[in-house]
């Protein structure tokens, strides 16, 4: 069996305590098994990227994601793990990265949760400087069997049409004072085949009233209907909505530094991470179908292969100019380097040979032996990787081949020597 055996459990702990203590005891067991939901929901997470990368890799072979933390980067000889004490995960190093949010379920995830931060500190000196920011959602009729590239080549130029009409420019912005905006592409699959959308946060310099609100929302639609049209492209009643963001924005920054595990799902989370999120109107998000792929659906492993075609390369996230540096944050960094960032506080916790590697990968465990290292316990690691040795080993018995094959036989003696001082 896999893994590490559960310590052994201490029977009956509260014979013989008395009834205010067991409350007490037990007010601690809620907040505690709180915490374990949380981290086997995390766990969980970590498993099924890895799980949808490997779908990923099986249907774009020749796609850096098919690389991504699989094979060494340059220069490396072995996998280091690595131990975030701060929020006690663990991550790997020396791996190659993609870096595609598009199509990597792994760096999408990375990446993301980089971009949402940003977007919460976007939202937050805007809010605190007396300003409010709205979410837009455009979209436009779509029919089963579109071409997603023509579709989504003509919704672009629709939006840049729209966004630099001298009506938008210069009438709309000025009289509600918007003085930026960050917009984010996605697209799920549904009934009526492709479905992209833009989201878009508009940063206005002061907040408004309803009646205000539904101007700006009639203004903006108008004005969409003519970008569309433009295209060939046509709208209906859905196809642009204007959203306060309500509470949620204030609730997520008061928890923004303390909690982030258990923040609300405010609107730089629909910005940043709709990508990555389940579909809730019964369409499919590009993970969506990958889930259907590993459970069979070859029609589903084809649309998410016009997809990764059609999306990939194309920018999800972008800020109107100077909007950053207005808000006082850095300067943006690539997709690439977001997904590589590791946890300030990450700290070696150990090697993995090539050898070992090898084995992880066959087994399909790397987001489980992560979940094992995430206690910070190399000794639970090398127990994991052992116990993945020998399920090997009586793989090959089993299939005859005996006597087991040598150790890492791709190396140089000098990377050899290397492994065998580790
Ligand atoms: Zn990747």
């Amino acid at each position: 069996m896999l893994g590490i055996s559960p310590d052994r459990a201490i029977l009956n702990p509260l014979a013989g305590v008395p009834l205010g203590h067991i409350a007490k005891h037990a007010a601690t067991r809620t907040t505690a098994s709180k915490i374990a939901d949380s981290a086997a929901r995390r766990d969980a997470a970590c498993i099924e990227r890895y799980s949808l990368q490997d779908q990923a890799r099986k249907l774009v072979p020749h796609e850096r994601v098919a690389r991504c933390g699989r094979f060494l980067s340059p220069q490396q000889t072995a996998v280091e793990v690595l131990h975030s004490p701060g929020d006690k995960r663990a991550h790997y190093s020396r791996l190659e990265r993609c870096g595609s949010v598009w199509l990597c379920p792994d760096c999408a995830a990375k990446v993301s949760e980089k971009r949402r931060i940003e977007l919460a500190q976007a939202v937050a000196a805007t809010v605190a400087a007396g300003g409010a920011v709205y979410m837009v959602t455009y979209t436009v009729q779509h029919h089963l069997g579109s071409d997603l590239e023509g579709l989504l080549d003509k919704f672009g130029a629709s939006q840049r049409w729209m966004t630099g009409h001298r009506t938008y420019r210069e009438k709309i912005c000025p009289a509600y004072q918007i003085f930026g905006g960050v917009r984010a592409l996605e697209t799920n699959h549904g009934c009526n085949g492709w479905h992209p959308h833009y989201h878009s946060l508009l940063f206005l310099s002061y907040p408004l009233d309803a009646a205000q609100l539904a101007e700006l929302e009639a203004a903006l639609r108008a004005l969409w209907a003519r970008a569309a049209a433009k295209q060939g492209l046509a709208m209906n009643e859905h196809g642009l909505s204007l959203r306060a963001t309500g509470g949620a924005v204030a609730d997520y920054v008061s928890k923004y530094g303390r909690d982030p595990e258990c923040s609300p799902w405010g609107i730089e989370s629909e910005l940043a991470k709709s990508h990555v999120k389940r579909a809730r109107d019964g369409g499919a998000t590009p993970w969506d179908l990958l889930r259907r792929y590993r459970a069979g659906d070859v029609q589903a492993g084809q649309l998410w292969r016009e997809y990764a075609g059609v999306f990939k390369g194309r920018q999800q996230l972008v800020w109107s100019p100077n909007l950053r540096a207005l808000l006082g944050l850095e300067e943006e960094v690539s997709d690439a380097a977001a997904a590589a960032v590791l946890p300030g506080d990450a700290v070696h916790l150990g090697w993995i040979t090539l050898a070992d590697w090898l084995i992880v990968l066959r087994y399909g465990q790397r987001g489980h032996l992560l979940n094992v290292a995430s206690a910070g316990d190399w000794e639970r690691v090398r127990l994991f990787v052992a116990d993945l040795c020998a399920m090997r080993l009586a793989d090959r018995r089993r299939r005859g081949l005996e006597p087991p094959e040598t150790p890492a036989p791709l190396l140089p003696p000098r990377q050899l020597h290397f492994f065998a001082s580790l």
